[in-house]
């Protein structure tokens, strides 16, 4: 990847450069303290130790004016860091202050330490790479360049004699400074050490940069696409995230067909529709497609190409498409397909690219897998719902037919029957209820899991569902002389489900309440409307539920050990009753210690009249 696509990658992320730059206009401060200290020891160290004959007052004030507008410096970045944002051009403004300013104090201690005789002239080389690593490269460049003027002036006006030279005592013997091999010598080696590091260093930060932003770029897609089991939708993030990852504006994925023998697009960023529609990718045709499904490795194909390779050659043309990265899109144990990305210009990838897209294709590839199999468990499950539905459909037919019948032979109209084949047949009608109403069960159970739309959902008035309720439950009521508390609230709760939903649910949980409570119990109902929802609690005083049981409570077939010794029945009302509850948009819950009655509360948002 040259710089114009690195620049094209950051472009489009939170760019990792500014933040640097926050960052280090602190260290640089923190840094300037020591250095502008360290004169001072230096400097007495230089005049007293070493008697180096070189003047201490300069210095000394030389280091003291670097102290005192770090201190400035200081003071500015604190204010910036109270009112700015990182992204703010006044960090920038900062940054280029502080090495303008230190350039001038660089070029002062060399001058007072010996000019092209000051062993400080290569202290620079540290402030040019701490350059480098600010600024872009240019930048760097320019500020190296600054640098030789600046020392390159002094030591010319020195030798022209236009400022005094400081001459350091034992440095040189018999040559002057003014010898001009030696100047050549020291600068021109200045000058090479300069330009040579700030192509180090800035090619060594830019490709720091460039995995910093491609990691956070892995980082946010491997989040974006991990976060979906849509099939489409994950498909759709991850090529999204490759054209973003790679700088380019064109990207897809084929996915092998069932058949295995070709490829198919299934999801596609930045290409024309005419190129989308040119026709199926048959791998006897396509020899890259071919080629990287069969090796599993990234394919780079750029630059003159033999068109042979390609099964659309023409439509590759007119789509202007000059550089192609293929890389294989491979989940856990199998090739699922390939992941491309394509740009119009020459030569554009490189072996970092595939490398990277490689990741980026793992990781969809694992995300791919997972929204496959949920896929293929949500047809399971609706394939068993509709088998369920049309076996149970099938079933309910003969044992209402056969119910009828016997209802005739009992009223008796096939002739006279004894006192003992009359109990028999009711023996046998109260079976044949209790399979109806089973079946009836099981028919709403895969009704439910199967075309439960939301837009059959209408706006209905919860009082008059639970008023319908409660006069048809009051039968059974009055059989086991049991109380009736009913609250109404003094609004109409208003909720958005289905009428013969709604009546499930209650008759459900209003027919536990009566079921599950011994004779002469109680049995509430009470709405109540909250802010944004109508929550119905049914409570009764009976054997309520153990405590291990209430987990189990919504599963099918499942029935407390209390409630199978006290009263028959199939486990299926309470997930009948949840399924619906949710298909409403609402939650049920349920309290109950054993032994002393349960509280089944249905909480369902509110809606417009
Ligand atoms: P059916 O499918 O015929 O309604 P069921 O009443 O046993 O049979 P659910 O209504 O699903 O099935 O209830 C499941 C279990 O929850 C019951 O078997 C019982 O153990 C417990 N349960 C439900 N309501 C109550 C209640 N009001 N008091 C005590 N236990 C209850
Ligand atoms: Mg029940």
């Amino acid at each position: 990847m040259d710089n114009s696509n690195a620049e094209q990658v950051s472009a489009s992320l939170p760019s990792t450069r500014t933040h640097e730059l926050v960052a280090s206009a602190r260290w640089l401060l923190k840094m300037r303290w020591i250095a502008g200290a360290g004169v001072f020891p230096a400097t007495w160290i230089a005049c007293s130790v070493l008697n180096l004959g070189v003047s201490s007052t300069p210095l000394f004030i030389t280091g003291v004016a670097i102290l005192l507008y770090n201190a400035l410096l200081w003071y500015w970045l604190g204010r910036l860091n109270r009112i700015a944002d990182p992204q703010d051009v006044r960090y920038s403004h900062l940054a280029h202050l502080q090495v303008g300013l230190d350039w001038l104090a660089m070029t002062a201690l060399i001058h007072f330490s010996g000019g092209v005789e000051s062993p400080i002239i290569f202290f620079f080389v540290f402030h040019i790479i701490i350059a480098s690593l600010l600024f872009d490269q240019r930048t760097a460049y320019f500020y190296a360049f600054t640098a030789l003027l600046l020392v390159g002036g002094t030591v010319a006006l020195e030798v022209a004699g236009r400022l005094e030279h400081v001459h350091v005592e034992g440095f040189l013997g018999t040559v002057s400074y003014r010898e001009p091999a030696y100047l050549v010598g020291v600068l021109g080696i200045f000058a090479v050490t300069s330009i040579v590091t700030v192509y180090l260093t800035s090619s060594i930060a830019e490709r720091l940069r460039r995995r910093e932003d491609q990691l956070s770029t892995l980082y946010m897609g491997a989040q974006a696409v991990s976060s979906s089991l849509d099939l489409a939708t994950v498909l759709n993030r991850l090529v999204e995230a490759t054209a973003e990852a790679m700088g380019v504006s064109a990207a897809s994925i084929g996915l092998i067909d069932s058949t295995g023998t070709g490829v198919e697009v299934a999801a596609a960023h930045g290409m024309s529709a005419s190129y989308l529609s040119k026709g199926p990718i048959l791998l006897e045709k396509s020899r890259v497609y071919s080629k990287v499904l069969s090796s599993g490795r990234p394919l780079i194909v750029q630059g003159e190409v033999d068109r042979s390779r390609f099964q659309y050659p023409d439509e590759k043309e007119k789509e202007g498409i000059r550089s192609i990265l293929y890389v294989p899109l491979i989940a856990r144990n199998r090739t699922l397909g390939i992941v491309r990305a394509h740009s119009s210009r020459p030569n554009r990838f490189t072996e970092d690219d595939a490398r990277f897209l490689t990741a980026i294709a793992a990781q969809g590839g694992v995300a791919i897998e997972n929204a496959m199999a949920y896929q293929a468990l949500k047809k399971l499950d609706l394939d068993k719902s509709q088998f369920v539905r049309s076996v149970t459909h099938e079933l309910r037919s003969p044992v209402t037919g056969a119910q009828s019948l016997l209802r005739g032979v009992i009223k008796g109209y096939a002739g006279g029957l004894t006192d003992r084949q009359q109990d028999i047949l009711k023996r046998l009608n109260r079976r044949l209820n209790k399979l109806e109403a089973l079946i009836n069960d099981l028919l709403d159970l895969a009704a439910g899991r199967s075309d439960l739309k939301v837009e059959d959902n209408r706006s209905l008035a919860l009082m008059d569902t639970l008023d319908r309720v409660i006069a048809r439950l009051s039968v059974q009521l009055d059989e086991k002389e049991q109380k009736l508390v009913y609250d109404r609230p003094a609004g109409n709760p208003i909720v958005s489900a289905t009428e013969e939903g709604l009546d499930r649910i209650f008759v459900n949980l209003v027919g536990n309440a009566i079921k599950y409570t011994p004779e002469g119990g109680t049995v509430s109902v009470q709405v109540e409307e909250r802010d944004l929802h109508v929550a119905t609690a049914v409570k009764d005083t009976g054997i309520g539920i153990p405590a291990k049981s209430l987990p189990r409570l919504f599963s099918e077939f499942y029935r407390a050990p209390n409630a199978k010794a006290f009263e028959t029945g199939t486990g299926l009302g309470l997930v009948i009753v949840k399924e619906l509850v949710e298909s409403f948009g609402g939650r049920i819950s349920v309290e109950s210690e054993e032994g002393r009655g349960a509280a089944f509360t249905v909480h369902l948002p509110a809606a417009a009249p």
